[in-house]
């Protein structure tokens, strides 16, 4: 298993996907962009895209190689024969592109890393091969910036109903922690299962090697990763295993403090809007492990034929959209991405908790530490939560039992708790 994900190759399980999410986002940003969209330049520009009816906005896309309807899809859009007709659906998008502004993620490079697949199979979206329990896929983008992680329908309705406080909250802390989200999607194949889809930032946006990760909730239960994940090399530690290891993330005072106050913050949000289940990941990379030789799973696996490779470039459509002249002027005074280009004469803020390389290095402790951190998965609202853990005790001991899930509020404070007692 390659812990940077598998290659997406044609014929692997989710070529076709990966190719209509490909050419969906290729036609719905390419549009936002193209001379029918809004282009925003000044930050005034940029706020009028949240006003309050864009928050229910869906935009409908219908790409089918017969009708050949969007200009911008020109011929970028061979290859979508292979996979048949589908919609696919834009939820928010100004929404979210006001999102990426805040977030400082140009909207022209959001798509090349998205869609510039090369002819080679270069640069294809990678799928993680040891996703979480929930059955969502995730997929990472060649340049490790973005992942794409499918979910069901409950939680890209809880994403958009919460769209406008998530907002209002990633405005007012430069430092949240919480996942960005740059935006929501559904493909909809002609023949087949709809599938809905966020796109986050990945929080090891890094090419240097995560030695340990850890998925912590602040909670016992259960919370150890398996025997048999201990053996993988990608394995997600859990609160039972830092415990154990008597890991802790060295900080330094001011830092911790900010990083205390900062979760507290999130979490509040959390709690206003009944949600829990949510986890703190942490990616640790030991710069003193850096001459160790490489491990065989992090090479990338042999792209033998590369005439198998056949998907659509992007190099046609991302001229028409620069003949057009817009781009984004991206840089609300953030700026999440290691190697993001700086925009000229912008004062591009990043994240206290990003400003090393997309992380931040340990400050006290034994040896020099490099950390990745922040929180995920938190779709999930105190009701939703009840239901699946009922079905699941059901399930498990033929009775209904005693749901035992602590409240949102419960859930937020033992976060916090668990949080402060591993931060130094
Ligand atoms: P479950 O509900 O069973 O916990 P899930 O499918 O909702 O699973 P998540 O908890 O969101 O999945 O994430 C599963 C794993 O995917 C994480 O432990 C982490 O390894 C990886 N992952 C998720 N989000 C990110 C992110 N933003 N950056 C980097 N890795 C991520
Ligand atoms: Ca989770
Ligand atoms: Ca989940």
């Amino acid at each position: 298993k390659n812990v940077l994900g598998e290659i997406i190759y044609k014929g692997h399980p989710s070529w076709a996907l990966m190719l209509n999410i490909q050419t969906g986002i290729r036609n719905a940003v390419g549009k936002s962009m193209g001379t029918e969209g809004v282009n925003p330049k000044t930050p005034q520009q940029y706020h009028t895209l949240r006003k309050p009816s864009e928050f229910k906005r869906k935009e409908d896309f219908y790409v089918s190689p017969k009708t050949q309807r969007f200009e911008s899809a020109g011929t970028a859009m061979t290859n979508a024969h292979s996979t048949g007709a589908f919609k696919f659906k834009d939820y928010c998008p100004n929404a979210f592109r006001y999102l990426r502004y805040l977030f400082g993620i140009d909207t022209a490079e959001f798509m090349v890393s998205l869609c510039n697949t090369l002819k080679n199979g270069e640069n294809a979206l990678r799928e993680l091969p040891t996703p979480g329990k929930s059955g969502s896929l995730f997929f990472f983008s060649h340049d490790m910036k973005f992942i794409i992680k499918t979910i069901p329908k409950d939680e890209a309705k809880l994403l958009r109903d919460i769209l406008p406080s998530y907002l209002e909250h990633i405005q007012s802390n430069p430092n949240s922690l919480l996942p960005r989200f740059f935006g929501l999607y559904r493909v909809k194949p002609h023949s087949g299962r709809q599938v809905r889809f966020v796109i986050m930032g990945n929080l090891f946006p890094t090419k240097k090697k995560i030695h340990e990760r850890y998925d912590l909730k602040g909670s016992v239960v259960g919370r150890e990763a398996s025997v048999d994940e201990k053996k993988s090399d990608s394995v997600t530690f859990k609160d039972i295993d830092f415990r154990n290891r008597k890991q802790k993330i060295y900080l330094g005072p001011g830092k911790k403090q900010s990083f205390i106050d900062q979760i507290k913050r999130d979490c509040k949000l959390l709690q206003s809007l009944n949600i829990m289940d949510y986890s703190l990941l942490i990616g640790i990379h030991y710069p003193q492990r850096e001459n160790e030789p490489p491990s065989p799973s992090l090479l990338r696996p042999n792209l033998e034929d590369s005439s198998d490779f056949e998907s659509p470039s992007m190099e046609q459509s991302s001229n028409q959209q620069r003949g057009s002249g817009n781009y984004d002027n991206s840089g609300a005074g953030r700026e999440n991405n290691t190697n993001s280009s700086v925009k000229e004469n912008e004062e591009i803020y990043i994240s206290a908790f990003q400003q090393d390389e997309g992380g931040i290095k340990s400050h006290g402790g034994d040896a020099e530490e490099h950390y990745f951190l922040g929180i995920i998965d938190i779709l999930m609202l105190y009701s939703l939560r009840k239901k699946v853990e009922h079905t699941y005790k059901t399930l498990k001991f033929g009775t209904k039992q005693e749901i035992s899930s602590v409240s949102p509020d419960e859930y937020s404070e033992r976060f916090q708790e668990f949080l402060s007692t591993i931060i130094e």
